[in-house]
């Protein structure tokens, strides 16, 4: 599938599904050699990091377990705030375990900072973070990221796992969205 596929509402492909697989296999090579055979615990966002989940997890080859959680940030419009409630939990214990966490996409950082936090304060060996996205943005704020896929533009992205409105998560690409769209 490809830009012309959405016809109007795609603005232009910003990564191709060829450029994403080659950093995701870049980035396990590195964390399989951060990690040197030790089980990782990846935890994936919902819902915007299943496809970076997936990809990633099938790329690693250190033992791993694979588990989800789903957070609501509350915020005036399109800002998240940094209050965050927990819709789903962890089924895992996170004591003693190296845990990874994976995103979609880091904007001001705020969600991720807080779920930094309270994954840090379950006892686990060590906590990190690989997002296949980062926005300028999200440089401003004290989150250490260890593992990037792509600094990107501040402009407001779909596919691969992201959504407008629920729309467009199961595009194979990273693209931008037509001004139409979103009202513009
Ligand atoms: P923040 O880092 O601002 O706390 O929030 C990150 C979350 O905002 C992401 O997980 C994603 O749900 C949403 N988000 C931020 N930038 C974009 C974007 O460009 N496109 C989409 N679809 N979602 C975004
Ligand atoms: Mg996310
Ligand atoms: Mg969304």
């Amino acid at each position: 599938m490809d830009a012309k596929d959405m016809g109007a509402d795609l603005e232009k492909v910003l990564l191709t599904e060829e450029q994403i697989s080659t950093r995701l296999s870049e980035m396990a090579a590195q964390i399989d050699a951060d990690y040197a055979g030790r089980k990782l615990l990846l935890v994936g966002v919902l819902r915007g990091a299943v496809m970076v989940m997936a990809d990633l997890a099938r790329k690693l080859h250190s033992p791993l377990e694979m588990d989800w959680m789903a957070v609501s940030s509350y915020g005036s419009g399109t800002r998240s705030s940094g209050v965050v409630r927990i819709l789903k939990d962890l089924d895992s214990d996170l004591d003693g375990r190296h845990v990874l966490i994976v995103e979609d996409i880091i904007d001001s950082g705020l969600t991720l900072s807080w779920l930094l936090a309270n994954l840090r304060s379950r006892g686990p060996a060590s906590v990190e973070i690989a997002t296949l996205l980062r926005k300028p943005e999200a440089a401003k704020v004290e989150v250490d990221v260890r593992y990037v896929g792509f600094d990107i533009p501040p402009e407001f992205v779909v596919g691969y796992g992201l959504d407008y409105a629920e729309d467009y998560r199961h595009l194979p690409f990273v693209g931008t969205l037509a001004p139409h769209v979103y009202g513009g």
